[in-house]
């Protein structure tokens, strides 16, 4: 069986972060980003027009970084509401276990407006 690739979510070429600064997207990268910089990925998020499929895509198989106009701690709550689990060599971004492990997801979840987070 062919292993699904990000292709098979959204047409890569319609990205509105297509040659934005990547780094943009990894907040958490040594190179430290600010949180206005996290606005400015959102913002390109809000504006993309495969949103849709690229918060599919990373909510099956990309732990770290800002996808889908999501931070990694809510796609890790976005996860867990639709029972989705990361490949065994994906495991939740270091960000999304330290909510975990201090009990922010369900509080982020509230933020979502989802009842099951
Ligand atoms: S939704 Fe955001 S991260 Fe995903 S392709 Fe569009 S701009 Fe890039």
């Amino acid at each position: 069986m062919k292993t699904k690739e990000i292709d098979d979510f959204f047409d890569t070429k319609k990205a509105a972060c297509r040659g934005e600064d990547i780094t943009l997207f990894f907040p958490n990268l040594p190179a430290g980003q600010t949180r206005k910089d996290v606005q400015l990925a959102k913002q390109l998020c809000d504006q993309c027009e495969v949103v849709e499929g690229c918060l599919e895509y990373s909510l099956h198989f990309e732990p770290m970084g800002f996808w889908g106009g999501k931070t990694e701690v809510e796609r890790e709550v976005l996860r867990r509401s639709k029972n989705i689990s990361l490949p065994m060599d994906r495991r939740p971004s270091p960000s999304a276990r330290r909510a975990a492990n201090a009990g922010r997801l369900r509080k982020t979840a509230k933020r979502l407006d989802l009842a099951n987070g």
